[in-house]
């Protein structure tokens, strides 16, 4: 199967090689020093902040998601909440399941979130900011100068979720001032599902060390705790951060921004193949990560996945809900190359003759 979907994603040979390995044992110096420099790789690879700490949870990306609204709020806070799609959609669930105060900032389907959008929330006392980065679920990259520059003005602890965005989209977490940043290990990163991470800035880590969180699994001050000498608390998902060591060390040489243009290139290439096609891009700020695409009337995009799926091998990302018969979506991270895109172009050509 060729796969260009945003997560589980292809991985490389040398990643496959490792997961194919004997599992190690972990409470040892060898295993704490692999997880040192995964917290040093992770910092510089998203320009965290020199006493950014760093935190491996072995849980997907939700799982970090519902760590930081658990660790970082509480009802004494009041946050915004970007919603606009469904990774949107699960932060204003964990506000309301951990019952902090929110207010849900609503970016319709067409729109880019917009400095009007927040300028009603100007001034008005609130304590924190949720956003996605990269809205996934219809392909919208927000404006993170934007929301950056909102929360500085009002002194708000941001809270970014980069899962897809992080190593396709820039990202620079000091520069943004941002708290907490999250990704996990099967987007970009391109090594199984598993493990999420989260990078504390040092204002975060105060935040989470004096903060009482009612869950042991998802404590991060015992995780920053443990995460001193290269441990975790519980045992982790081990061949996973194996894997994720072996890829950081490579992007590390390599540079964030060489990883950024790469998946750049091959998003630009992909669109610059199906102008011809009866699809609309649909996204008014697209991420490098993926390509949304509107299908018109005649053809289901729900089909055209089916289609992908079972005559040519080829996997895209269906979507839910309303949107399953008119949007499908082609990634562009993991291990891709232009000669891919080409298959992948024409099957789609050849699906569209066939209608
Ligand atoms: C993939 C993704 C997640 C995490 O989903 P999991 O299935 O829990 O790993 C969260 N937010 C965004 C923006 C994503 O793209």
């Amino acid at each position: 199967m060729l796969n260009f979907t945003v997560g589980p994603v292809q991985e490389s040979d040398e990643i496959l090689g490792i997961g194919s390995q004997q599992t190690p044992y972990f409470r040892n110096q060898s295993f704490s020093k692999i997880m040192l420099e995964n917290e040093a790789m992770m910092k510089e690879l998203s320009f965290a902040e020199e006493n950014a700490r760093v935190v491996f949870l072995t849980a997907s990306g939700t799982g970090a998601m519902e760590a930081a609204v658990m660790n970082c709020f509480s009802k004494e806070d009041n946050v915004l909440v970007v919603d606009g799609g469904g990774f949107g959609h699960r932060f204003v669930q964990l506000c309301e399941i951990h019952e902090v105060p929110h207010t849900v900032v609503k970016v319709p389907f067409e729109s880019a979130l917009t400095k009007e959008m927040l300028e009603p929330y100007n001034g008005c006392g609130y304590t924190g900011f949720l956003i996605n980065m990269h809205e996934t679920s219809i392909g919208k990259l927000y404006d993170m100068k934007l929301v950056a520059d909102f929360c500085k003005k009002n002194s708000l602890f941001l809270v970014v979720d980069a899962i897809s965005a992080f190593l396709a989209d820039s990202f620079n977490m000091s520069e943004l001032g941002a708290d907490v940043m999250i990704t996990g290990s099967q987007k970009a990163l391109a090594v199984p599902p598993g493990i999420s991470i989260l990078v504390l800035s040092e204002k975060a880590v105060d935040r989470v060390t004096n903060h009482k969180v009612k869950s042991m699994y998802f404590n991060l001050a015992d995780a920053l705790k443990n995460g001193e000498r290269g441990q975790t608390p519980f045992t982790p998902a081990v061949s996973i951060l194996l894997q994720i060591h072996a890829r950081l060390k490579q992007l590390c040489e390599y540079g964030a921004e060489a990883e950024i243009k790469r998946i750049a290139e091959l998003a630009e290439y992909f669109r610059s193949q199906i102008t011809d096609l009866p699809l609309k891009i649909a996204s008014p700020s697209l991420s490098n990560a993926v390509t949304p695409l509107m299908v018109d009337e005649e053809i289901s995009a729900y089909e055209i996945f089916e289609t992908l799926e079972r005559d040519y091998g080829i996997w895209v990302c269906p979507s839910g809900g309303e949107l399953k018969d008119k949007l499908f979506r082609v990634g562009h991270i993991g291990c891709l190359e232009k000669r891919d895109y080409d298959k992948l172009v024409d099957a789609m050509k050849q699906i569209f003759s066939n209608k």
